[in-house]
């Protein structure tokens, strides 16, 4: 079924199940920032944003957005709790008001669900239990995504609340593609295997492929590249994801804003015995001074695009990494698919660069892949990239990760 989108314009694929009608508040609460959409799930019209910044910290920054207009409010913001009041405050001065709206639920973004979560759940004390026993598998993000929920659940009790993952979309991997070559007990005491990040998107971004090329989704392989500050690919067989780029944590894969993506793992080891390198500090670096600030000098894709195009050795030597790893997972997740009919760009930098496109486009060319210059060039929201004779197709899908969680929680509750 499609459905007709006041957000984009463009008709979004239903993947099964009924939606409820009325909005859905979006929640994704990090550590230090909270950010919220009040999100139409039949139609992905998007009623307000808001992203409130600096919680913990001095100087705490909240902007709302409704019909165009920004609200900006600063105050400082010591906790989750105050920012649910910023929020609360914010809808109720600059609208839509919140009871009158009347949302139908919560959707939390949740980063890791382990293997324990294979879909979205309603949020109980059993899930908060669950969550909490899952932080050691992103300590830097469910901690914040837990204290989002925590709160929500103080300030909204009246409201069903739901968990959606960013490892769910990924638990149909086979076994062959998530499991790691280590021992045993680690996998089986630690639960240390693949678990693939950026769900949501991916999900997305692959039905908007199957309803562009006009094929039903169970007929449509889709490698999916999601670039933003932190990025992944995902071969997508038949609306299933089958293998991705991203593995236990969102550190593995492609090259990102401060990730490095695949490394050797015989690193950590070796930097501990010629630099005596310790575990944190190795974590640390890994997580936010690696990728393209250790390349350029700086985690922005566009940043680092200008000083490349100034001339700057390291931006071009930066540029050149993130083209490679992208070429080389682009071509290893269309041999697991076997059969490739498209390619789609997404996210921050996936959207907005066709430079960075054409460079990998034009590598693929094994592939079956033939880039339309001009159309890559002049891409504004979703646009085919490819030539009409191009046996494979390339797109640029505007992700939109709060519309797919306002989907997954209106289809959980009808
Ligand atoms: P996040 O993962 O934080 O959601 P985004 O999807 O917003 O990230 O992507 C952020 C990245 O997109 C940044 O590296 C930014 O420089 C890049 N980006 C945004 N606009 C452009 C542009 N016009 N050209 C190139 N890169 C861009």
């Amino acid at each position: 079924m499609s459905m007709p989108s006041a957000a984009g314009g463009e008709p979004v694929t239903d993947a099964g199940g009924s939606v409820a009608s009325g909005p859905v508040l979006v929640i994704n609460a990090g550590s230090s920032s909270l950010k919220y959409q009040l999100v139409q799930a039949d139609s992905g019209q998007s009623r307000a944003t808001g992203l409130i910044e600096r919680i913990g910290l001095d100087d705490g920054l909240a902007r709302h957005t409704v019909e165009g207009r920004e609200h900006v409010l600063e105050r400082d913001i010591p906790d989750h709790a105050a920012a649910f009041e910023v929020l609360a405050a914010q809808f109720a001065e600059h609208g839509p008001d919140l009871q009158s709206a009347a949302p139908v639920a919560i959707g939390h973004r949740v980063v890791h669900g382990g293997a324990k979560f294979a879909s979205t759940v309603l949020i109980d004390d059993e899930v908060l239990t669950t969550l909490r026993r899952l932080v050691p598998l992103a300590p830097l993000h469910n901690p914040g995504n837990i204290a989002g929920i925590e709160v929500a659940l103080e300030t909204f009790p009246d409201l069903p609340q739901v968990a959606v993952f960013d490892t769910a979309f990924h638990q149909t991997m086979p076994p062959a593609a998530y499991t790691y070559a280590v021992p045993l007990s680690w996998r089986q005491t630690f639960n240390i295997r693949a678990y693939g990040f950026h769900g949501t998107s991916h999900a997305y971004v692959s039905r908007r492929v199957a309803d562009l090329l006009e094929r039903p989704l169970e007929e449509t392989n889709t490698v999916v590249l999601h670039l933003g500050n932190g990025a992944s690919a995902c071969a997508v067989e038949g609306g299933r994801s089958v293998d991705t780029s991203m593995g236990l944590s969102p550190l593995g894969g492609l090259v990102m804003g401060t990730r490095p993506g695949d490394l050797d793992p015989g690193l950590p080891a070796h930097l501990s015995r010629v630099a005596g390198m310790t575990l944190p500090e190795f974590d640390h670096a890994l997580n936010k001074e690696s990728g393209l600030k250790a390349l350029a000098g700086d985690s922005d894709f566009r940043q680092v695009m200008e000083r490349r195009e100034a001339g700057d050795e390291a931006a071009g030597l930066a540029f050149d990494v993130v083209v490679h790893r992208l070429v080389r997972h682009l071509g290893a997740l269309a041999l697991v698919l076997g059969r490739l009919d498209a390619i789609a760009f997404t996210a921050g930098i996936g959207e907005n660069s066709p430079t960075l496109r054409a460079a990998v486009l034009e590598r693929a060319g094994l592939l079956g892949v033939e880039l339309d210059a001009e159309a890559n060039d002049a891409a504004q929201g979703e646009t085919r990239i490819s030539t009409a004779a191009s046996l494979v197709a390339a797109f640029v899908v505007p992700t939109n990760e709060e519309w797919e969680i306002a989907l997954e929680a209106s289809r959980l509750l009808t």
